[in-house]
């Protein structure tokens, strides 16, 4: 896909999908700004893809502040934000609703769904003075189903589709596109943890339980969610916006 000409900013970009879709943005031609709390790792990232293409931008998406700096960021270096792949996300702890801990229900709150609504209040003005813009919000088939001992995640990945929805309906009429990923178990950092928390001896075992029970029986590939985040970012997106596209190997179709 072409981004050409085009300026992507991935929050999350540092690590999992979000690094695939910030690699995948500058092989298409896009410059690039990595924001991620993880600088090491941020930074590592932006000079792989090369001095002039990218910039890494540490933030915190759950700070007002660091946000409005991301943005002013992007804005000078490369002059405009085309493409917003809002996609920093935390999967918190496993424990039924009855015994969840609140501060861990508010950690996964703030990034999950602050996180992603001040993405959104602070690129959507970028994008609607440019008269143009798409953003893709990183949800789950946990925003789409419920799933025993993640009630935190389930809730946060529900009120991202909410707030995708809320916002393609404002931004449409001006030439906006705001589209919602949802992902399957895909093998990152994040799954590799939650299979750890379920079983701390046996985290393989959770995660050959969790394959099975995948019409494709593997877990999807950080590159598998990119393609679809850069296609919904792409002009061969044209007439998608509040849509919310499963990449799951079938996992919700089973
Ligand atoms: P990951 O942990 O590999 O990457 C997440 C990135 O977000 C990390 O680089 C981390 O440093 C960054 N981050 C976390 N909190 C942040 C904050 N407050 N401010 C800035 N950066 C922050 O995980 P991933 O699997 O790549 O997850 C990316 C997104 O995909 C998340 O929203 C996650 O909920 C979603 N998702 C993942 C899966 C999966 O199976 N891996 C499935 C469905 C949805």
């Amino acid at each position: 896909m072409d981004f050409s000409g085009k300026v992507a900013v991935v929050t999350g970009g540092a690590n999992g999908i979000g690094r695939a879709v910030a690699l995948g943005f500058a092989r298409g031609g896009a410059k690039v700004v990595v924001v991620d709390r993880d600088a090491e790792a941020g930074a590592a990232l932006a000079a792989e893809i090369g001095r002039g293409r990218a910039i890494f931008c540490a933030a915190d998406v759950t700070r007002a502040a660091d946000v409005q700096g991301y943005v002013q960021a992007a804005l000078d270096a490369f002059g405009a934000i085309d493409c917003f792949h809002n996609n920093a996300g935390i999967e918190g702890r496993i424990a039924p609703t009855a015994e969840y801990d609140e501060a861990v229900f508010d950690a996964v709150m703030a990034v999950n769904v602050k996180g992603v609504f001040l993405g959104l209040r602070h690129v959507l003005p970028v994008m609607i003075r440019q008269g143009r813009g798409a953003v893709v919000n990183t949800a789950s088939i946990a925003g789409l189903v419920g799933t025993a001992g993640m009630p935190a995640y389930v809730a946060s990945k529900h009120a991202v589709i909410g707030l995708t929805k809320v916002a393609a309906g404002e931004v449409g009429p001006l030439g906006i596109r705001v589209n919602a990923v949802c992902p399957g178990p895909i093998a990152t950092r994040m799954v590799q943890d939650i299979a750890r928390q379920v079983s701390p001896n046996n985290p393989e075992s959770v995660e050959e339980r969790y394959a099975a029970a995948i019409p494709l029986r593997r877990y999807g590939t950080p590159e598998e969610v990119a393609n679809v985040v850069l296609f919904l970012c792409s002009d061969l997106a044209s007439n998608v916006t509040g849509a919310q596209y499963v990449v799951d190997g079938g996992r919700t179709s089973a």
